[in-house]
């Protein structure tokens, strides 16, 4: 008896350590729907943070378009602070397919298979992360930038604005950065009709204070609700859903 009870809180314990969180806030409309994912390297724990403070202040409102939130991808690399899960770089992972001779990614990781999915039914993608230094600084580094594929420049220009209002260093602003495609990344597997945006503040090993990384990823969230919310009553070209 001991034996089993034993085997079904270690069985938890993995689902508690391995599956990634998936909230949802529904929406009547449903016009969109907007994917947040973050944490998908565990040492970047900001989106984490971030996303679930979102979650707390709007789950109540119904906005016109579905917001899934993920905050903890990689739930394993966040528990014990390590960019992988085991051996697995989550962001290497997307788009393996026996079939599908463009991708090529070596692997699919079981929480890539959990989110390709609903990365596939989404229209506008958030992916969080954080590098090590501030890209103006140190080009190696992806450090406050944003990056993505088909944003247009007005979303691109308000989040910008609303974000850079409250830095005052300008080598600590934010700027928009082109980069060359990476297999196995999520930006791989974004269509022509979906809005990726991949935001890097700067903060590994707490080299910006993890509240102001949270606030900055707060900051860029909200103004793609609200440019949704503009979006959603004036006109859309974006695919309406149905
Ligand atoms: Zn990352």
């Amino acid at each position: 008896m001991l034996i089993f009870i034993s085997l079904i809180v270690f069985l938890l314990f993995i689902i508690f350590l391995f599956i990634p969180t998936i909230y949802y806030i529904p929406s009547k409309l449903n016009l969109y729907r907007i994917l947040i994912v973050g944490g998908t390297h565990g040492n970047e724990p900001a989106g984490y943070y971030a996303i679930n403070e979102i979650y707390s202040e709007i789950k109540k409102y119904n906005f016109p378009f579905e917001i899934v939130l993920i905050p903890n991808v990689n739930k394993f690399g966040l528990f014990f602070n390590l960019r992988n899960f085991l051996f697995h770089d989550l962001n290497r992972e997307y788009g393996w397919s026996f079939t599908n001779p463009n991708n090529k990614s070596t692997n699919n990781h079981f929480t890539n298979k959990i989110i390709e999915p609903i990365i596939h039914s989404s229209d506008i993608i958030i992916d969080l992360h954080e590098g090590y230094s501030y890209n103006r600084i140190n080009e190696n580094s992806k450090g406050s930038t944003l990056s993505g594929k088909n944003i247009p420049s007005n979303l691109i220009n308000l989040i910008l604005k609303n974000l850079n209002n409250n830095i005052t260093r300008s080598e600590k602003k934010f700027y928009y950065l082109e980069y060359e495609p990476l297999p196995g990344t999520l930006r791989e597997i974004i269509n022509e009709k979906q809005i990726y945006l991949l935001v890097e503040t700067t903060g590994q090993n707490n080299i910006q204070p993890l509240y102001i990384r949270t606030e900055q990823m707060k900051n860029i969230i909200y103004s793609v609700i609200n440019w949704l919310l503009i979006r959603s009553n004036i006109t859309s070209s974006l695919n309406r859903r149905s």
